[in-house]
Formats: C-alpha cells, sequence, structure tokens
C-alpha cells in the first residue's frame, strides 16, 4: 500500500496487470536519462516568490502559474503518456485473452513431456506461467522501454541510463513474477482444496497476503530500488513533529527517499501498516521546495494516516477481490462447466448435478490463465470505482493538510512546483481521469484550496 502525492506514470508497470498492485510502481515506472547532474527545469519565470521562508534550499523551482508553452509541455507529455497507458492496458487485455484461450493448452501439453513437470500439477503451474509471463514482458517491452525511457527521457525527466533502466525493470519483473506465482499457485491449491467457496476462501488469502505485503513492501521492497534513510534535517524536524502531534504518527517515521537517483520528478508518499508505517519524502522534493510547502505535503500525508485511508481501501479490496473471485466463478462455470461434476462441496442438501464438466478437485493446470485474464477483466472493469474512492481520499486529505496548516498559500504553491517540476498537465481529459487517475487534477486541488475559508488561517493548533 502505498499512498503518493500526485499521478504515477504507470503506464510501465510490469506487474500492474496481475491482481496484485505493484507496492513500488508509483516511483518505479520512469524511465531515465544518465547522470544526476541534469538541472531540475526552472521554466518560465525563474524567480522564487518573494514570501518564501529562509532558504535551506538553493533549488527552488519556480511556484508561478505555468508558462503557455510550459503548459503546452505538460499537455503534449500528458498526451503520450495516455497513448502509451491505453496501449499497455489494450496489450495486457488481448494477450492474456489470447494466452488463456490459445496458449495455455499446448504450451501445458508441452511441457507435461518433461518427466517431473509431468508429475507435479503444481510445477507444471509454475512453468506454464513462468512461461506466459516472459512471453507478456516479451510482448510489452518495447512499450515498457518507450513509455519508461524514451519519453521520460524525451521531456528531461529521467536520470537513468538505458542500461540502469533495464535494470531496474528487470528487478521489477523478478518480483512481479514472483508475486503472480504465489497468487497463482495459492488460487489453485485454494479452488481444488475449498471446491465451491474458494472465492470466499480465497479473497480471505488475498486479504492477508495485502496486509503482509503492506508491511513489507517499505523494508523489503522500497530499498532494493532507492536508498531509504531517516530524515536528518533538525530543523524541519521540528516543524514536521509538531504537525504530526497527537495523530499516532511517529517521528521515527519520517524518512528521505533517494528519488534523484532515477527521476527528477519530486514525490511523497505513506507507505507501510502498524510499524513499518511511514512518511516517504522525496529528496527532489526536499531540495526543490520550501519548509512550509513541505509541511504542506508532509501534513496531506499525515491526512492518510488519520483518515484510515489504508485499512478502508484494504478492507474494500477485500470486498473486491471476494466478488470478482464470485463472478470468475460462476463465469468459469459457465465457460468450463467448473463445479458441475465431481463431489460437490457447500450448499446443504444439493442435489448432483450431471457429471459432464469439471470437478473443483481436478481443476485443470491449462484453466488458470483464464482465472487470470478474467481477474484482469475484472480489475479493468472495477479501476475507475476504485480511482473514484482513492481520488475521494485525496481530496480529505488535501483538505486535512488545508486545515492543519491553516496555510492554503503554501499549499498552492507546493502543487504549482510540483505542477512544474513534474510536467503534469494540470487538467488533463475527464475520461483519462475517471478511467485512470487515483489522484484528482491539479487544478481541482488547486481550487479546493481556493475555497478553504479564509478566517482558518491560523496557526496549526487542532486537528
Ligand atoms: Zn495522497
Amino acid at each position: 500500500m502505498f499512498f503518493s502525492l500526485s499521478e504515477p506514470s504507470g503506464s510501465s508497470d510490469p506487474s500492474a496487470d496481475g491482481p496484485q498492485q505493484n507496492l513500488a510502481s508509483s516511483a518505479e515506472a520512469q524511465g531515465g536519462s544518465p547522470g544526476p547532474s541534469a538541472p531540475p527545469t526552472n521554466g518560465g519565470s525563474g524567480a522564487p516568490a518573494p514570501t518564501l521562508g529562509p532558504t535551506e534550499t538553493p533549488s527552488l523551482v519556480s511556484d508561478a502559474e505555468l508558462e503557455p508553452e510550459e503548459l503546452a509541455e505538460a499537455r503534449r507529455y500528458g498526451r503520450l503518456q495516455r497513448k502509451c497507458l491505453l496501449a499497455d492496458r489494450a496489450i495486457d487485455l488481448v494477450y492474456w485473452a489470447v494466452a488463456a484461450l490459445l496458449l495455455a493448452q499446448p504450451v501445458e501439453r508441452f511441457l507435461a513431456s518433461v518427466e517431473l513437470l509431468a508429475q507435479s500439477d503444481r510445477f507444471r503451474l509454475i512453468a506454464l506461467f513462468t512461461v506466459l509471463f516472459l512471453f507478456h514482458a516479451a510482448v510489452s517491452l518495447p512499450l515498457a522501454f518507450y513509455a519508461g525511457h524514451v519519453v521520460e527521457h524525451r521531456f528531461g525527466l529521467s536520470r537513468l541510463s538505458a542500461l540502469r533502466w533495464a535494470g531496474r525493470y528487470g528487478k521489477q519483473l523478478i518480483l512481479a513474477l514472483l508475486l503472480t506465482l504465489l497468487v497463482v499457485v495459492g488460487l489453485f491449491w485454494i479452488i481444488r482444496g475449498t471446491g465451491l467457496w474458494w472465492w470466499a476462501v480465497g479473497a480471505g488469502a488475498f486479504f492477508l497476503l495485502s496486509v503482509v505485503m503492506g508491511q513489507l513492501a517499505p523494508v523489503l521492497i522500497l530499498p532494493l530500488f532507492y536508498r531509504v534513510e531517516k530524515l536528518d534535517r533538525p530543523e524541519l524536524l521540528d516543524r514536521l513533529r509538531r504537525l504530526a502531534e497527537g495523530t499516532g504518527l511517529s517521528l521515527e517515521g519520517i524518512y528521505r527517499l533517494d528519488l534523484s537517483v532515477e527521476t527528477v520528478k519530486a514525490n511523497a508518499a505513506l507507505a507501510g501498516l502498524g510499524r513499518t508505517r511511514r512518511v516517504l519524502l522525496g529528496d527532489t522534493l526536499l531540495e526543490h521546495f520550501p519548509p512550509e510547502e513541505i509541511e504542506a505535503i508532509f501534513a496531506h500525508e499525515v491526512g492518510h494516516h488519520v483518515h484510515r485511508h489504508m485499512a478502508k481501501m484494504l478492507l474494500i479490496g477485500l470486498a473486491v477481490s471476494a466478488a470478482s473471485f464470485f463472478i470468475c466463478d460462476r463465469l468459469l462455470a459457465w465457460w468450463v462447466g467448473l463445479g458441475t461434476a465431481g463431489p460437490q462441496m457447500g450448499w446443504p442438501g444439493q442435489v448432483t448435478p450431471e457429471p459432464a464438466g469439471l470437478a473443483y478437485q481436478e481443476f485443470p493446470v491449462w484453466a488458470m490463465p483464464m482465472v487470470f485474464f478474467l481477474l484482469v477483466v475484472l480489475g479493468t472493469l472495477t479501476g475507475p470505482a476504485l480511482n473514484a474512492l482513492s481520488r475521494w481520499h485525496e481530496r480529505q486529505a488535501d483538505w486535512y493538510a488545508l486545515k492543519r496548516t491553516g496555510n492554503p498559500a503554501s499549499f498552492c504553491r507546493a502543487f504549482r512546483r510540483l505542477t512544474r517540476l513534474n510536467k503534469e498537465d494540470p487538467d488533463p481529459p475527464r475520461w483519462e481521469v475517471v478511467l485512470f487517475h487515483s489522484h484528482p487534477p491539479i487544478r481541482e486541488r488547486l481550487a479546493l484550496a481556493e475555497q478553504f475559508p479564509q478566517e482558518r488561517h491560523e496557526a496549526p493548533s487542532s486537528a
């Protein structure tokens, strides 16, 4: 679980097609250009606003409104990202349809010619999904490279060489493969073992996996990609401590993340569960934003913590996965006759149907890609609703930040700076927001701050 400040450019996330979200996707999807010396784009009017606090930060990005040419550039970048995202989703849907309907059976037959794999359904399942996953990686590699490296490079946003981009992408693929295998083997075992109720048991198991991954992600997975270290600016920590007071978020949990190793873009996130709960501030953010704006952004992340957004998303995830697995079960009954043969479980007094189809206990290896395909389709269909919920959470966190800091001016300056640095289209097309965005457009977030009642402009005293 990873709550970031702004929209990730997730078009090249290699695991976004699986039922499990890549925890590092938020910052992992950008590509790169060589050298850490690329200057931040100080577009348009380069001078910092006169209201800035004491400058601990020598390279502030301008907080002025975007100049027309900057806006045009952000729109061009947004259009390219949009095309990549649509192409990526289309490739996923088509690929997994082909894999389920055309590839699964012949590939499984081929694998069964290996003695070890012929004997073990589980090993054959692992081999089948490894093959299908690698085919998928090969099919989507050109787009991933284009979206993650070429485009980011073209807009001067990345700091990775092609080789280092490939290294990080390879690492993501390995993680995604391991997670996919874990989910697929687990579901297969649950379908065979629990029969009619597999969808409920499967949703419960998926929920537990999400909780465990939520706890492990910031301490095990994030450090594979970034250096994560405690924030070491005492005067800033002092200010942030005051904002976190009384919220249950400990000061121990404020970390600096070296996003600059791969990108120019700034970001922040709330990550982890329980004892691994922490606020991550990108070094790109710490470097280019004055303290009162870092406060506004930090307060936004505290807002996610106070509103318990992660717990809510986990519970909604449980409901959504139970519903998805149940629909998947009914579709499999219609498609391959799943559950229409063999001993039945579940319903008391159920009449045994005609033995034409498949028993749950004999659920075949080749049918698992169908399950996967159906979950990709259902994930695509439920995406807009989950995104709407996420945008609602983001608005709550924004409102919390405004209330907590009582400083809408800094909030607005921070978002204008962020727009410039990240070259984010402040006002993308509505359909794109509805389908894909987990965060409201910047234009709306600024409008929210303008709604903030003037009399509330006071020192942070009450939450
Ligand atoms: Zn947020």
